[in-house]
Formats: structure tokens, C-alpha cells, sequence
């Protein structure tokens, strides 16, 4: 197996361009999943790094954490999963930060994998470069909060470029999600119907999912625990809340 392995990245290697190979940016890889993809069976790369740093967040490890996986390995793994998985789910951290990221989505597509993309929604000129080579088949987005809240949830000023991916994600011809962390602390009944108001304004109409926080691991920030948001009374015509 190593040296068939070995064997593999010397074909690759034989490409001038590829000094990317090298590079770690991968933190882990959980092989196998039917829960993150609608009704496909993927496998999720978890990118180090991200630009935000909210406190919810539950991948510490991830956001400040170095990669450890470099895509030659990434490569060799996918190769073995050609016929036995449905597709890959980038996924982190944030995973559009990454310089190469385009060149390793668009290497996973030509494997014959359908691509998620996981995005906090802060790179939009990535995102638009995505959708234009047509590389990408599934998006879920973040919503961190009203564009009052924004920076104080994510630490990072970035409302304007999350509408700006919210534009191309409405433009573009392939399914997409947008999902919120709610934590009392941070935000309230009427911001999640002010989200969901500025989502049916954009034409939105997919759901909006909501996944209600649960202390069940280390997050960024020690927050208190948070009260529950519940169902009643939040979906409109337009746009139905999901709760997760
Ligand atoms: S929850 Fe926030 S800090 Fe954590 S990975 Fe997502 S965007 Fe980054």
C-alpha cells in the first residue's frame, strides 16, 4: 500500500505546477458521512485557519491548529475512494482561504466527485471563481447575524461580503443553504426574523436552518450556557426555519 502510494505521487509530482502538493492545509479527514451532503455519501476535509473567531465555535483545534495533510495525501486518498464515494465536502476552519483552493477543487472534480463547499461566506471572489469554472455542485453558508451583530459575533467585519455571496449563490444554477448558530447570548427571536426577512428579501427561499447551540464540547469563547430558540411562530410564507 505505501509503495503503491508512493508510486501515485510521483505521477503527480511529474507536473511542473504541482509544488502545492506539498503544502498541509488539511487538519483531518473524516471518511465517511451520510449526514453532511443531501443524499450522497461524502467524505469531509477539515481545513486549518479561519478569518473569524466566533465564540460558539466548536473547532478550536481547527481554526488555530496547523494542517497536518498535505494534498499530495489528500489526492492518494481520494483515488481509493473512486467508485465507493458519492463526494467531498470542504469543510473546516474556513476552507476558501486557502491560496490553493481552487486548483484542489477543481483536481477533486476531474476525480469524478460532486464538491461541498462549507463557508463562513467571507471570500466572495473565491466563491464567484467557484461557481464560474463550475467546480462547485452544493454550498451551505453561514449567517453569523443581523448586520448590527455581525462583527461582534464573527470578529470579523465581513456583512458586506456575505451579501455579496449570498448575490452570486442566488445567480448561480446550484443548490445552496444558508444555517445560523443561535446562542442567546448573542442574538434573539427578532434578529432571527430580521435574518430571515433579509434572506426573502435577497429571494431567498430554501430554508433557513437554525441549529439552537449545545454545550457538549470546548468552544473559542467560555459562553454561559444559551436558551433554547424554539419553533412557534417563526416561519413565514417565504422561508420555512429549520431547527437542527
Ligand atoms: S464557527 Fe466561526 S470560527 Fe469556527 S470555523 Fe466557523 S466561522 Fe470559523
Amino acid at each position: 500500500m505505501e509503495k503503491k502510494a508512493n508510486t501515485d505521487n510521483a505521477l503527480i509530482l511529474q507536473n511542473p505546477t504541482s509544488e502545492f502538493l506539498f503544502k498541509k492545509a488539511i487538519h483531518s479527514i473524516t471518511p465517511f458521512t451520510l449526514l453532511d451532503y443531501p443524499d450522497k455519501t461524502a467524505c469531509i476535509l477539515w481545513f486549518s485557519g479561519c478569518n473569524m473567531k466566533c465564540g460558539y465555535c466548536y473547532n478550536p483545534e481547527i481554526v488555530f491548529g496547523k494542517g497536518i495533510i498535505s494534498f499530495s495525501e489528500l489526492f492518494s486518498f481520494l483515488k481509493k475512494r473512486i467508485g465507493l464515494l458519492d463526494a467531498v465536502v470542504f469543510s473546516g476552519g474556513e476552507c476558501l482561504l486557502h491560496k490553493d483552493i481552487v486548483e484542489v477543487v477543481r483536481r477533486v472534480k476531474q476525480m469524478g466527485f460532486s464538491v461541498k463547499i462549507d463557508t463562513n461566506g467571507s471570500k466572495p471572489l473565491v466563491l464567484e471563481k467557484l461557481l464560474t469554472e463550475k467546480l462547485i455542485d452544493y454550498v451551505a453558508m453561514d449567517f453569523k447575524g443581523t448586520k448590527e451583530k455581525f462583527q461582534n459575533i464573527a470578529k470579523l467585519d465581513s456583512y458586506e461580503r456575505f451579501m455579496n455571496c449570498l448575490l452570486q449563490l442566488k445567480k448561480s444554477s446550484i443548490p445552496f443553504e444558508i444555517r445560523t448558530t443561535f446562542h442567546s447570548e448573542l442574538l434573539t427571536k427578532a434578529d432571527i426574523l430580521e435574518m430571515q426577512n433579509v434572506l426573502e428579501n435577497e429571494g431567498y427561499t430554501n430554508p433557513f436552518y437554525v441549529q439552537n447551540f449545545r454545550r457538549y464540547q470546548s468552544t473559542i469563547e467560555p459562553l454561559p450556557d444559551s436558551i433554547p430558540l424554539n419553533e412557534t411562530n417563526l416561519s413565514s410564507n417565504m422561508t420555512k426555519i429549520i431547527f437542527r
